[in-house]
């Protein structure tokens, strides 16, 4: 089933979400919740959904990165961000430790502002303890491009979205990213923006 995602705005996005219990987890309702959001993120398609994007408070989120979602990258490119491909994976109660200074800028989207887009500061590698989605504890190292999708799947568990955190003069809608942005450097498109 494919779930409406909620779009900036709505209060959901704004509240802490609740943690859940391991028999919150292993319920067979929340096992459909997890099927839908797995089935939405990819029918949308995104990298990650959070619960809170489709109207439910609580700290789970579901992430997966798969190779045709990079395609349209150089080598380069890819290998810049450090984007592999992640598999399909729950998180839940996660909590986060940065493990570098969140300074690594590149231009990062959300499903619940579609349509927009900004370079966004974020650590290249944390450290996530979590539970999965059998309610085992887990704990995860990632860096470059994965640790990014932690950051912002677990800002919006905290009810923090990316243009809280992003370099305000980037902001940009999707259709001008792709006439102007798209491929430059960050340091060019930095420059670009001081104005002058
Ligand atoms: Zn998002």
């Amino acid at each position: 089933m494919i779930l409406k995602i909620c779009t900036v705005g709505e209060p959901v996005l704004r509240k802490k979400a609740r943690a859940l219990t391991r028999e919150d987890i292993l319920h067979p309702l929340m096992q459909c919740v997890i099927e839908h959001m797995r089935d939405t993120m990819r029918d949308a398609p995104g990298v990650g959904l959070a619960a809170p994007q489709v109207g439910l408070g609580i700290q789970l989120a579901v992430i997966e990165d798969r190779e045709e979602n990079m395609a349209a990258l150089s080598p380069a490119e890819r290998e810049e961000r450090g984007r592999e491909p992640v598999p399909f994976h729950v998180i839940v109660n996660p909590v986060l430790r940065l493990e570098t200074p969140p300074e690594v800028e590149f231009f990062e989207g959300c499903l619940s502002l579609p349509g927009y887009s900004a370079l966004v500061p974020r650590a290249a590698r944390v450290r996530v303890e979590c539970l999965d989605h059998r309610g085992e504890a887990r704990v995860i190292e990632a860096s470059g491009w994965y640790a990014r999708i932690l950051q912002h799947e677990i800002d919006h568990l905290n009810g923090t979205l990316y243009v809280d955190r992003m370099c305000r003069r980037s902001f940009t809608t999707l259709e001008n990213f792709g006439r102007h942005w798209k491929g430059r450097s960050v340091e060019a498109v930095k420059a670009m923006l001081a104005g002058e």
